[in-house]
């Protein structure tokens, strides 16, 4: 048949150098990604190992582990080795963990320039050995560490202050020649965050990573995080995306993932189009729809599946999807691509669409 258009998107993407963090392409030539970070002891390697492989399953691309010890340092050869996705050794204060990061074979190093003025003669060796193994960059500005020179001149940590800070450690790079850098300008207000990268999209071609620092548990930190992302993914700004969230690391790469999809930045998995319902709905439509969800969750194949709480609009949405269902009367009515195939009764709505899911999968060969 014919191939498939790709589906529209806002906005083209910022065009920026291109850097890979292992196998993982970043820049305006690869997908955004998505990225997490542990929250286990890095020294403790099987719980780590264990909660990236948890991490994987979940869709998440690239992982970061804290390195604030000796201890874990020591950890990150295994790690980096067993790892199914790229790590990157998140490091503050110690360039000699900067070093054990790049020789450990960590993807890429996380370093924040409120600290490295402490090491400004070493920052041509840190480079040397980057560029020697191929190791990328992250220059992570936040707000709560700002460089005290920018402190002093700003006053607080402004957009500009927050830009300002990350280009500068930018140059100390650039001066060595090494430019395999990408950036961060973390803050916990989306305003200052999103202003801080638009800044910084005028200002240089580096790889951008976008987050909302500190954005607290999960309902407020999605929406922080989903509406900044919004808004600077509608200028095409961002290269790889972390969702902070108070809450486990597999819940920021299943928000991070949803926010991509919900802008065609990814293609989508499962996506369920149901009714918010209303006084004409004959089903209990938020119980039929977390059943569906919950029953076909890990589907692999792009799939969309109509839940609708009665035959007014429902027939007409129900068509528009892969699969769907209409209810009324006790009953539901499925639908596949636009075809009601059966009429079962309610309690066998769920398996139905299930079975039917089953089916679209197998037949479009990717289960
Ligand atoms: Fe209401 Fe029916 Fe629309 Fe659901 S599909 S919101 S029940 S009119």
């Amino acid at each position: 048949g014919m191939p498939a258009l790709p589906p529209p998107v806002l906005s083209e993407r910022r065009k920026t150098r291109q850097l890979q963090v292992g196998p993982v392409g970043v820049g305006s030539e690869h997908p955004i990604s998505v990225q997490s970070m542990t929250t286990t002891l890095t020294s403790d390697v099987n719980a780590t190992l264990q909660q990236i492989a948890e991490l994987t399953a979940a869709g998440c691309d690239i992982v970061r582990v804290a390195c604030p010890s000796a201890d874990d340092a020591e950890a990150l050869p295994a790690i980096a080795k067993k790892s199914q996705i790229p790590v990157i050794a998140d490091i503050h204060f110690q360039p000699k963990y900067v070093f054990a990061a790049i020789e450990a074979g960590c993807a890429a190093v996380r370093v924040n320039p409120g600290n490295i003025r402490k090491f400004d003669d070493q920052v041509k060796e840190i480079a040397r050995a980057a560029k020697d193994h191929g190791t990328p960059i992250r220059i992570g500005v936040n707000a709560g560490s700002l460089d005290k020179r920018i402190m002093d001149k700003y006053g607080k940590a402004t957009p500009e202050a927050l830009a300002e800070s990350a280009l500068w450690e930018a140059s100390l790079f650039a001066e060595h020649d090494f430019y395999d850098v990408k950036i961060s300008v973390k803050h916990n207000d989306p305003v200052v965050m999103v202003r801080a990268y638009e800044i910084l999209a005028e200002q240089c071609d580096y790889p951008l990573h976008l987050g909302v620092t500190e954005a607290g548990p999960a309902f407020q930190g999605t929406i922080k995080s989903a509406v900044a992302f919004g808004a600077l993914l509608r200028q095409g700004i961002g290269d790889t995306i972390r969702v902070s969230l108070s809450a486990p690391p597999v819940e920021e790469v299943k928000v991070g993932i949803q926010i991509l999809q919900s802008l065609n930045l990814k293609e989508r998995k499962l996506e369920i189009v149901s009714c918010p319902s209303c006084g004409r709905a004959q089903v209990d439509v938020y119980t039929l729809a977390e059943q569906v969800t919950a029953g076909l969750e890990g589907m692999e194949v792009p799939l969309r599946v109509a839940v609708m709480g009665c035959v007014v609009n429902g027939p007409g949405e129900a068509r528009e999807a892969d699969l769907g269902v209409a209810s009324g009367n006790g009953k539901g009515q499925i639908f596949v691509k636009g075809e009601v195939i059966k009429t079962v009764p309610e309690h066998a709505i769920v398996e139905t669409l299930i079975e039917e899911a089953m089916r679209i999968a197998e037949e479009s060969g990717q289960t």
